[in-house]
């Protein structure tokens, strides 16, 4: 089983790399998902310390929006697109070495403004960057992640199913980060804001985030403390051959409500472990 834990800030800090990596290695996990900043200098001691433990790492542009929207800012100049061919070199670099694809999770353009425009800057960025990546034979996946709504910001693309369905029709190559807490949240705040799933977005899942929520604490809570429907969530990816990453995001600030941090992550791993096995199991009972 893939089992993937995200090193989101406080999980795994410069002088405790080797050993809380060694603590996720022993509870069954075999990728770690580090931040990418579009100079494509990522955290090279704990990716160099996850390789030498045989896991895989994979990818996610920075998550503060004023740097995701760095991202955006000038990749259609000629500056930019030396700069992000330099960025896929790296990665192939990186791929070849961890006998993997670079997987990259990437969030859609938001300026805060203007939904429409920063769906068609997505859609253009990815599509150039998916072409390259085709064209120049890298082995770099890229995945658009669906975002979670805020009822504080009034244009937020991506956070409905429909308009990541919709970019992915239009871009063969390109897959799906399925941030399953991301999605509850959105249609728990208004559960006729987002479209149901639908069998061609689960088709092109090729990553997760797993979470979970609830209105008080908000999202990235440790699984079986919220109200995201994770069994059925999982059970669903199973049953379509669902064969990527399962990623555990969980924010260790929030972690710390419920108890010591190796502890929460240690259950969240059982949790995901048992869930998918039980899916695996239901399966089985049903043949
Ligand atoms: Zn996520």
């Amino acid at each position: 089983m893939k089992l993937g834990f995200s090193l989101k800030p406080g999980w795994c800090s410069s002088d405790d790399t080797e050993s809380f990596l060694d603590f996720l290695s022993d509870a069954g996990v075999n990728s770690v998902e580090l931040t990418l900043p579009s100079s494509g200098n990522f955290d090279h001691k704990t990716a160099e310390a996850a390789l030498t433990r045989n896991m895989t790492v994979t990818f996610h542009i920075i998550w503060d929006s004023k740097a995701s929207w760095d991202w955006y800012r000038g990749w259609n100049t000629e500056t930019g697109r030396n700069g992000f061919d330099r960025l896929l070199n790296t990665l192939d670099v990186w791929a070849k070495r961890q006998k993997n694809p670079a997987l990259v999770v990437i969030h859609p353009c938001d300026n805060g403004r203007n939904r429409q425009q920063g769906i068609t800057t997505t859609v253009d960025f990815c599509r150039w960057l998916v072409e390259r990546t085709t064209m120049k034979k890298h082995k770099v996946q890229w995945v658009i992640e669906n975002m979670p709504h805020d009822p504080n910001v009034p244009s937020r693309p991506g956070d409905r199913v429909e308009e990541i369905d919709n970019m992915i029709k239009s871009m063969p190559g390109l897959g799906i980060c399925w941030d399953i807490g991301h999605w509850h949240l959105t249609r728990s705040i208004n559960p006729t804001w987002s479209s149901p799933l639908t069998n061609h977005f689960i088709a092109h899942t090729a990553h997760t985030h797993i979470h979970d929520y609830t209105s008080k604490l908000g999202d990235h809570l440790p699984p079986g403390h919220g109200t995201v429907p994770l069994t059925t969530a999982l059970h669903r990816l199973h049953t379509a051959g669902y064969n990527g990453w399962l990623t555990l995001e969980l924010d260790y600030n929030k972690a710390l409500h419920f108890s010591k941090p190796r502890d929460v992550a240690r259950d969240a791993l059982t949790f995901v472990h048992k869930t998918w096995t039980s899916t695996m199991k239901t399966e089985i009972g049903h043949r």
